[in-house]
């Protein structure tokens, strides 16, 4: 059941391509999410079409093989995927903040010598800063990369590599200078080329997928780095991007909370409608449950954040696109619309409520898919320190 809310300001195109992305996830994803679920097994079919329908290079510049397309138009696909399984965007998600590290800072050889293999799919993207000690105060991070002949050697361990073993390109975050004051003067961002499905490489072992209560069939793994060689090439930006890796990760996690902003949008969009589905054929006391008025309240304020979630994502979404200062907005879309998708995932449980707690049933599923959304790129927590920290600049008295 679609429920038609919110965009009325859609392009031609805009819309052409969110109707399509939403016939996929009807049509491919939500039919076979459980099963992907239930056995937490990669979903590679849905991949292969995925890149046959160009999902890949969305973003990626017409002149490097992708569609060229803003981040508006793609935060609205990200929610269309999100509708269907937020698994899904996250094999997407990892490869966008990937290619736009490479579109922003990387260099004209790094870009033709990648971009149109990651428009295609053929290589996919993932990105990595969090440690096993390490995960909000980036700054804190302990792998390192010292200077050697002919290169650079990486060590350290790294965490919560979403798409870590599956990608071929990772870009890693890792200190070049431990004595640099204040540390971030000290980070570089890598690139780091490795063979998609082998969990050893010489100097890198991933371990087996770390297993999580949501979020499956996506793969999440350690990375070990152990004497990983590599070239000058390999620096975000060449060998000017030494010392700028925390600015360059920073500025692509801004992007990077619109799209967790979209994923939220989705998860609470579904929530919503499996809530307004199942409270009208259920009926207890002689009535449908929708007609009880506290159901119908929980199906109000769910509508209310689903809208207004989606006007801060687009609103943030838009301004990114025009250029303009966002962090801020990126920051309150990425706040609400995860707290959103989780509440609505709650509401839809309980109005579901003994099945909302079988695997036979889908909101099941989207209840432990949706605190994923609370933690990555950047906490609640954070983002309100961000967003505090930035008001307070933005209105100095
Ligand atoms: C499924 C999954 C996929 C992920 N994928 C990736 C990935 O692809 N790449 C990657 O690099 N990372 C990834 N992460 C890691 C994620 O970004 C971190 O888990 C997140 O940033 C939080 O860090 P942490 O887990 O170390 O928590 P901590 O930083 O230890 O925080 C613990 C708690 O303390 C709170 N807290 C911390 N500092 C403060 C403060 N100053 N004030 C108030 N409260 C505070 C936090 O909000 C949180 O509630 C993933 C995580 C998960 C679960």
């Amino acid at each position: 059941m679609a429920v038609a809310v919110g965009y009325q300001d859609k392009t031609d195109e805009q819309k052409a391509i969110t109707e399509m992305v939403r016939q996929f996830a009807d049509k491919e994803i939500l039919p076979n999410a459980e099963e992907y679920d239930h056995e937490d097994k990669f979903p590679e079919p849905i991949v292969e079409q995925m890149k046959e329908l160009g999902l890949f290079g969305v973003t990626i510049p017409e002149e490097h093989g992708g569609m060229g397309l803003d981040l508006t138009t793609y935060a609205m696909i990200v929610e269309e995927l999100s509708r269907g399984w937020i698994s899904i965007s996250g094999v997407v998600n990892t490869h966008f903040i990937g290619s736009y590290l490479l579109m922003k800072f990387g260099t004209d050889e790094q870009k033709e010598k990648y971009l149109p293999k990651m428009a295609t799919g053929e290589i996919r993207g993932a990105f990595s800063l969090s440690e096993p000690e390490v995960g909000s105060d980036v700054q804190g991070i302990k792998s390192t990369a010292k200077e050697v002949d002919g290169g650079w050697e990486i060590n350290g361990q790294k965490m919560w590599v979403t798409n870590g073993l599956r990608s071929g390109l990772v870009f890693v975050l890792v200190k070049t200078d431990t004595k640099a004051d204040p540390p971030y003067k000290g980070m570089t961002c890598f690139i780091c080329e490795k063979e998609p499905g082998e969990s050893e490489v010489p100097g890198l072992t991933i371990p087996p997928k770390i297993k999580k209560m949501g979020y499956k069939g996506v793969e999440s793994t350690e990375l070990i780095f152990d004497g990983f060689k590599v070239s000058d090439d390999h620096i975000l930006g060449g060998r000017d991007g030494v010392g700028e890796g925390f600015r360059q990760m920073m500025d692509a996690l801004e992007l990077g909370r619109v799209n967790v902003a979209a994923r939220g949008v989705g998860v609470a969009q579904r929530s919503l409608e499996l809530a307004l589905r199942y409270s009208q054929e259920r009926k207890t006391f002689g009535k449908p449950i929708a007609q009880h008025q506290a159901i119908t309240f929980k199906l109000a304020e769910m509508g209310t954040r689903v809208e207004a979630a989606r006007l801060l994502t687009m609103k943030a979404a838009r301004m990114k696109d025009a250029g303009e200062r966002s962090d801020i907005e990126a920051g309150m879309a990425k706040l609400f619309a995860s707290e959103a998708a989780h509440q609505n995932a709650e509401e839809a449980l309980r109005i579901h409520g003994g099945y909302g707690y079988s695997k036979e049933y889908e909101i099941e599923r989207i209840y432990r898919d949706a605190p994923l959304l609370l933690i990555g790129e950047g906490t609640s927590e954070i983002q309100k320190m961000v967003i505090g920290k930035k008001l307070l600049e933005r209105h100095k008295i």
